[in-house]
């Protein structure tokens, strides 16, 4: 997603660019089907993606809207209600499935004339010379001013280059499935935090939800062995009935969650963007949201660079693109694992303390407002092409 992102953005500029994919995207899937993988995409996201041109595209597959969000503590009374109509905007973003996103951006990059499209390829070595010089799997060699590695949390371009991770294992995995609720999801995104992880209800347009499950790994392997009816039960009792009986649930899949962030996003010739430079826990749903504005963020320093007839692989370049994501994503890293520990945390005073901290934020006005926009991607210091406002 991040890197066919980049790769659009930079085309359209008149840069020449090749995006190679080790997968090629899915382009037919049948209509009542819902993808495991579904992102919630922030406002700053749609914005991005539509001064790209995919958003109407990807709004033609399918897209759910959702206008509200329940968060509630297990533990206690703490709770906290996000509305859009609080800040007069249409919906807080939209569910959308991975595959769609994938698709758009690699059916756009097709129309582009300066992208070429390398799938399915993979990368197998790099040498940095004058300019960084990549190995495929099948043996050919490509060269480039610039090499961008977006190729996700195992990122072998990072490997390659010899830029470590700092970061541990969160001890939870996120079971994600799509399930059918005994009641309509109103279009909101439900979330209970429990001392072993946070279970979201993410709202599809057809009123099917799509779950992430996070819980210890002990746990989350007990509940991938249930037959569905088994699981659907223990899925009713752990979102306390919000939505009433779980009745279906569809394929599951599991992820080991971990905290990673790239000691260096850049070096001469070369930058990180997206997971390939930092790994979130999905409790707020920003993973693939900072990664857009890492993408959005470079486009704009090379195609400055371009102008001004600067190197766009220069250290002195690719420094601003730094400067501008590292803090900030950062900054987003320190407060969702901050949340993760705060919620799973069972000594009686911090519980106390969140429940009230929940409670005070619900009716704090304008400081939740703040919360509300920086989690539409709304607030701090934007990149032009997700400023750039769009009908929603
Ligand atoms: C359970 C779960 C729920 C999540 N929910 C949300 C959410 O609601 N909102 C949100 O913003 N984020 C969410 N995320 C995070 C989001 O999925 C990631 O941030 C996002 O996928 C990162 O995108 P990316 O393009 O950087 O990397 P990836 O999606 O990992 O893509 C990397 C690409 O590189 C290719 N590749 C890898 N290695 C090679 C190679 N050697 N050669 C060639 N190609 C290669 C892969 O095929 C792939 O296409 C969630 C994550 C999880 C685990």
């Amino acid at each position: 997603m991040v890197g066919s992102a980049l790769g659009c953005a930079v085309a359209e500029a008149g840069l020449e660019v090749c995006v190679i994919e080790a997968r090629e995207p899915s382009s037919a899937w049948p209509v009542d089907e819902v993808d495991l993988r579904v992102s919630a995409l922030s406002r700053g996201s749609q914005q991005f993606l539509a001064n790209l041109g995919v958003w109407e595209r990807m709004a033609w597959m399918r897209i759910s809207p959702y206008s509200e969000m329940h968060v509630w503590d297990a533990g206690g009374q703490g709770k906290i209600h996000f509305s859009a109509s609080d800040i007069g905007e249409p919906n807080l973003g939209h569910i959308v499935e991975n595959r769609v996103t994938q698709l758009a951006l690699w059916e756009r990059l097709g129309e582009l004339n300066n992208a070429l499209r390398l799938c399915p390829a993979q990368v197998s070595g790099l040498e940095f010379g004058e300019s960084p010089t990549l190995t495929l799997k099948d043996g050919a060699c490509l060269q480039a001013r610039l090499l961008v590695g977006a190729d996700g949390r195992e990122s072998m371009v990072r490997r390659l280059a010899g830029i470590g991770t700092q970061g541990w294992d969160y001890d939870q995995h996120a079971i994600v499935a799509t399930i059918t609720p005994e009641r309509h999801h109103r279009h909101t995104a439900w979330q209970r935090f429990m001392p072993t992880g946070p279970l979201a209800f993410l709202p599809i347009d057809d009123g099917r939800c799509s779950i992430v499950w996070s819980t210890s790994p002990h746990r989350a392997e007990e509940l991938m062995l249930l037959d569905a009816a088994e699981f659907c039960h223990e899925l009713s009792l752990a979102s306390d009935g919000i939505l009433g009986d779980v009745l279906e649930v569809g394929p599951r899949g599991v992820f080991p969650l971990r905290l990673g962030h790239a000691e260096t996003y850049i070096r001469e010739g070369l930058a990180l963007v997206g997971d390939a430079a930092h790994a979130i826990h999905p409790l707020a749903g920003q993973g693939v949201n900072l990664g857009f504005l890492d993408a959005a963020s470079l486009a704009e320093v090379l195609i400055e660079a371009r102008a001004k007839g600067r190197r766009i692989g220069s250290l002195a370049t690719l420094r601003r693109y730094e400067r501008a994501r590292k803090g900030a994503n950062m900054g987003m890293l320190g407060a969702m694992d901050f949340f993760k520990r705060f919620f799973s945390n069972e000594v009686p005073p911090l519980k106390l303390a969140r429940n009230l901290g929940l409670s005070l934020a619900d009716h704090s006005g304008p400081l939740k407002h703040l919360i509300i926009r920086r989690a539409m991607g709304l607030a701090g210091e934007l990149p032009k092409l997700v400023r750039n406002k769009v009908h929603s």
